[in-house]
């Protein structure tokens, strides 16, 4: 391990914590696309990872009246009595599961609990493993190098739909495990784990009792293929399951910062966090997400029909580009095509090399496979759409991406 070095000249060394903490590549290349947008480029961009909705009326409402009646001080760091109520109900009712509001804790976002839980169940530079899976959020590698663990990548698989062999997962786990983080709906790929993957990933953990699930679910409400199903719902799962889910994609909440967590043992932990850290979500936001939870579903559940039917367009127009395929995604609002055969056809050594060209030379900004962590081998190179934005720029992206190809093909 390297010593610690100072940033600047003539300034104190930094912690190999510091050091060790990554970022989410995305607003790296967000930054890119930015300027060039400032340059006065046309670019259709596909790289942020948020609805393109407005947040619904009613819930700007209730986030105005909660100001207007002073309710915008500080609340206890699990959140307000009344959401984490509201959260218990709803979140056990998706997912079959009779969920107490004291096992609920509310932050600003459901990002920070991937933080707390690692801290929480993992020790600082004595080899305790953490499993995740690549490609993935890449929060999660980030915070485990930064909290002294060890990271344990495991493959999402092409072939597998994007879903991981629970062969692999078994190899996986050693006596040095401590938690398994588990995304479905799932960012970058859109993959889902369905329920026979569930069921095997249950069986496998029921073998291994000392390691602790992260189950994020923020994408919960954005699958579109059948119902939902958590892995905290299978036999022998809810109490070792940390189940996260949130405001931000279901509501078009992002800014607001709202995200929540259950998980009964862990939830005066969280707490503790919150009041180290953030002290509470803000007050603000928790009445708006009140509303968001509990008042009417319409903007939700038509929010969801419109990534869904973005997805069909998408999908089949990615698959009439030559040199490119496309699974079709269960969830969330990503699509996540193979673009082997189209590096190859235009010269660009990999999907970085693809996508730097596509941003400059085409006016498609998306993000690149290793944004998302290492390469997974053996399975190509892929780029990553995020559809939350209109049908015209879906169809002016692909059309741009076609030609770009053809036109890079021929030189
Ligand atoms: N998990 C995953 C997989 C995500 O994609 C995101 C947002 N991009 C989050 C967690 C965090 O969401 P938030 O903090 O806005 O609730």
């Amino acid at each position: 391990m390297n010593a610690p070095h100072s940033p600047h000249v003539g300034t104190p060394p930094l912690s190999r914590r510091a050091e060790a903490l990554g970022t989410e590549n995305a607003f790296v290349v967000l930054a890119e696309v930015n300027a060039l947008l400032r340059d006065g480029k046309d670019i259709v961009s596909f790289c942020i990872g948020q609805p393109d909705f407005p947040t619904p009326p009613n819930v700007q409402d209730a986030a105005i009246a909660a100001i207007r009646a002073g309710r915008h001080g500080y609340t206890p760091s699990a959140g307000i009595e009344e959401l984490r109520v509201a959260v218990a109900g709803d979140m056990g009712a998706r997912r079959g599961l009779a969920i107490e509001p004291d096992e609920i804790v509310v932050g600003a976002g459901a990002k920070p609990f991937i933080a707390y839980a690692i801290a929480s169940v993992t020790d600082y530079g004595v080899g305790d493993e953490v499993i995740y899976p690549v490609p993935g959020f890449p929060i999660y590698e980030s915070q485990i190098v930064a909290n002294g663990a060890v990271p344990v990548p495991i493959y999402l698989r092409e072939a597998r739909d994007f879903a991981f062999d629970p062969a692999e997962l078994e190899a996986a786990i050693t006596p040095q495990t401590r938690l398994l983080i588990l995304n479905t709906p799932h960012n970058p790929t859109g993959g889902i784990l369905r329920a026979q993957d569930l069921d095997a990933i249950a069986a496998i953990l029921a073998r291994h009792p000392h390691v602790w699930v992260y189950a994020d679910e923020i994408y919960s409400r954005l699958a579109y293929d059948g119902a939902f199903e958590s892995i905290a719902s299978r036999p022998g799962m809810r109490e070792r399951t940390i189940i996260s889910d949130g405001a931000s994609k279901t509501w078009a909440m992002t800014g607001w910062r709202i995200g929540w967590c259950a998980n009964r043992a862990l939830a005066p932990l969280f707490t503790r966090w919150i009041t180290n850290t953030d002290s509470c979500a803000s007050q603000i936001s928790q009445w708006a997400a009140l509303e968001a939870v509990c008042g009417p579903q319409d903007m939700a559940e038509a929010m969801r029909m419109k990534f869904r039917e973005r997805r069909d367009l998408i999908v089949k127009l990615l698959n009439k580009v030559p040199g490119v395929t496309c699974r079709t995604p269960g969830g969330a609002f990503y699509a996540w095509p193979n673009v082997t055969e189209a590096c190859a056809l235009t010269g660009c050594a990999d999907s970085e090399a693809f996508r730097k060209r596509l941003l400059h030379e085409a006016g498609i900004a998306v993000l690149a496979d290793i944004h998302f962590g290492r390469r997974v081998p053996g399975d190509g190179q892929h780029i990553r759409f995020s559809y939350a934005t209109s049908n015209d720029a879906i169809e002016e992206g692909v059309v741009r991406l076609a030609e770009f190809i053809a036109v890079a093909s021929r030189r």
